[in-house]
């Protein structure tokens, strides 16, 4: 019945009013969501230790090990990392709230560094969706093999070479102030060609060609005064987003072979706590309150844009400071609603764009600084989501996710 925003799929009930798919590819300066070339063909493979997973790793012998060409190495269990406990009996579940970003490149506006300092600020963690093909420099391209296009191809721009510098401080930053390096793949495709139209196999190709990217970016650049990425990527990786959010259908099962614990490609769902989808973790774009209207909107940023200027990104500047109210408020009716109610987790997509002058990005920096000092209040990775998820007894999990998301129920009748 709708036609969502970055992805499309036929969501139940609810008039709701989604938005455009990624075609907005962003013109102006800054390469925006995402951009980069290629990398080395695809075959992934580092001698790291220790299994997938975030907070838990095998013990560590407190050695530098570098990995392949020196693009990436392992330099132990990451920091700063939340330890998974398991609810007690009666106790109100943590409101955690998921900030990530697709694309994730640092370009002219400075929107990697500054979100992550904004998330250092006010004790949040975030997950990062790097398009891998950011670190592959244009002129390297015609290592990247696209499903269904010609190599060296994408739909978004590669970035430049000064990006792919920045880009690697920032992924080295964020890691080590322990948030999430995950993936929004790389060329971008959407609609006719693009990732709803791959196989599983497709799909294993173009994630294969993610690692690739990130592991080989040492050869491909031929940048010999950056040191090595702090991570393993094998290890690192454990879930990523579809671009325009299709194609979950066919690309869960090779995330699963792949041994990725979440998926955060499903266009959307109502407010409600998570369940496994074919054995993964799954984290979909969530219906939120539109302020003043008697729709939802999904918690991405495409989608308050396609309600504000439709797919114009350059909308009438007379309406930004209401469009950027309208926007926060939607998020925080959202927020408030599950705080106040059922606890299920929150999660937010955004990209480092500045649509409509920058009011999205103002919003989220609102919301953050809003909601993740709040008592009960976690502001986590995808990944720290899928390790406290994974610590609770499924029994409770089953109690909480009949809840509505505006329920506030008796707690000691759902953790038991
Ligand atoms: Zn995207």
């Amino acid at each position: 019945m709708v036609k969502t925003a970055h992805g499309a799929a036929a969501l139940t009930a609810v008039g709701v009013v989604l938005a455009l798919a990624f075609a907005l590819t962003t013109g102006g300066s800054s390469a925006g969501d995402e951009g980069g070339t290629g990398t080395q063909g695809p075959s992934p493979s580092s001698g790291g230790s220790g299994g997938k997973g975030s907070a838990s790793g095998p013990a560590w012998d407190g050695k530098v090990k570098v990995i392949g060409d020196g693009s990436t190495s392992y330099t132990g269990p990451q920091p700063k990392q939340p330890k998974a406990e398991k609810l007690k009996p009666g106790e109100r579940p943590p409101q955690f709230v998921v900030f990530s970003w697709d694309g994730a490149l640092e370009g002219d506006d400075h929107m990697f560094s500054h979100f992550r300092q904004v998330a250092k600020d006010n004790n949040a963690q975030m997950t990062f969706f790097l398009s891998g093909m950011y670190l592959l420099p244009k002129s390297k391209r015609m290592l990247y093999h696209p499903p269904k296009h010609d190599a060296g191809s994408a739909a978004i721009s590669f970035a430049t070479d000064q990006h792919i510098r920045d880009t690697l401080e920032q992924l080295r930053q964020a890691w080590l102030d322990g948030d999430e390096i995950g993936t929004h793949f790389n060329g971008h495709f959407c609609g006719s060609g693009g990732g709803k139209d791959w196989s599983t196999a497709e799909w294993t190709s173009e994630t294969k060609q993610a690692y690739s990217f990130v592991e080989n970016w040492k050869t491909n650049t031929g940048y010999k005064d950056i040191p090595p990425l702090p991570f393993d990527y094998q290890k690192e990786l454990v879930g990523g987003r579809a671009p325009c959010l299709e194609g979950q259908k066919t690309l869960l099962p090779a995330e699963k072979a792949m041994g990725w614990r979440y998926d955060a490609s499903s266009p959307g769902d109502f407010q409600v706590w998570p369940s496994k989808k074919d054995g993964i973790w799954n984290f979909p774009m969530q219906l939120m309150p539109y302020p003043g209207k008697d729709f939802q909107v999904l918690s991405m940023d495409f989608n308050f844009l396609y309600n504000q200027s439709g797919d114009n990104t350059e909308g009438d500047p007379s309406k930004y400071a209401q469009w950027e109210k309208e926007t926060r408020e939607g998020y925080l009716n959202g927020f408030e609603r599950v705080y106040n109610g059922s606890r299920a987790p929150m999660y937010i997509g955004n990209h480092f764009e500045n649509w409509n002058g920058g009011i999205y990005m103002q919003a989220i920096e609102d919301v953050v600084k809003d909601v993740c000092r709040r008592d009960g209040v976690r502001c986590v990775t995808f990944a720290q989501l899928t390790d406290w998820l994974d610590a609770q007894d499924p029994k409770v999990l089953a109690r909480l996710r009949l809840l509505d998301p505006a329920q506030a129920p008796d707690w000691k009748t759902i953790i038991k």
